[in-house]
């Protein structure tokens, strides 16, 4: 039975693009007679707010999408996150690093593609430990990806193989966010027995640390599906500033959130303000 999940963090409001996420995942189960379910990412204790979880149930509900069991939040799930770090810990592939921000942006080579600097290893070879520094957890990449060998995915019905170390020596976990979100989100997409991934293209270069922490942590790999980002009049990947207001301003203003549903599958995607 496939079972797919929409995964929003309640950092902010809903927009479009999460619509469109929600129902590609929805729709993909319901088709096949299968399970669809929500799972709530509030680990960062410091940008979740509780206000916004009551927001994205009430926009779900008005696009006609109805989640299966409980909804998952993944500030419950943390002794799970805490059991993987541990493991990860045993073998030996994570370490400190005391480096803050701004020291590993001076430091670091930047990244392909724009995306977050990669982490130069500073502290991977440090010999002492300083517990009481504050500090973060980091997978040694090149020893992860050596212990797991060579992994595949399928996307789309499509092989890709993994390169984790394009990611470089990602966080794991922090003192204010006790699993980052790469751990938390395989350990339990792995947990809810999800079969089934669909999710934006933007969250393509993740599954090549996901799919190595799956083979890390005994745990099955499910199959992908990216898909396209909702782009904006100019052909750029849809953002605020072409005017899309919130799920949650339009449901305020009466439209018609069944209609949004089907204009979004159909490929008709009213933007908002910039694209009447
Ligand atoms: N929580 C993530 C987000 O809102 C999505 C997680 C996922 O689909 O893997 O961007």
């Amino acid at each position: 039975m496939i079972v797919t999940r929409f995964a929003p963090s309640p950092t902010g409001r809903l927009h479009l693009g999460h619509a469109y996420s929600a129902i590609l995942a929805h729709d993909a189960a319901r088709r096949d007679d299968g399970r669809f379910l929500l799972r709530i990412e509030d680990i960062d204790g410091t940008r979740s707010r509780p206000e916004h979880i009551e927001t994205i149930l009430a926009d779900l509900a008005w696009l006609g999408l109805e989640w299966d069991g409980a909804v998952v939040r993944q500030s419950d799930r943390l002794p799970a996150y805490a059991d993987a770090l541990e493991r990860l810990r045993a073998l030996g592939l994570l370490y400190r690093c005391y480096c803050t921000r701004a020291e590993i942006a001076a430091a670091s080579l930047s990244a392909p593609h724009g995306a977050e600097p990669l982490y130069p290893g500073t502290c991977r070879t440090l010999a002492m430990a300083h517990p009481d520094r504050p500090h973060c957890w980091r997978l040694d990449m090149a020893r992860a990806a050596a212990l797991a060998g060579p992994l595949h995915w399928t996307d789309h019905g499509q092989r890709i193989t993994a390169d984790p170390l394009a990611a470089g020596d990602v966080v794991l976990a922090r003192k204010d966010a006790p699993a980052s979100y790469h751990l938390a989100v395989t350990v339990d997409d792995a947990w809810q027995g999800v079969t089934d991934i669909v999710r934006g293209q933007d969250l393509f270069a993740a599954t090549h640390v996901h799919r190595l922490l799956q083979a890390l942590l005994d745990l099955p790999t499910p199959r992908y599906h990216h898909h396209a980002l909702l782009t904006g009049p100019d052909g750029s990947r849809l953002a605020k500033r072409h005017g899309a207001p919130a799920l949650a301003d339009m449901r305020e203003e009466g439209a018609d959130g069944l209609a949004l549903a089907m204009n979004l599958r159909a490929g008709r995607v009213p933007i908002g303000a910039a694209d009447p």
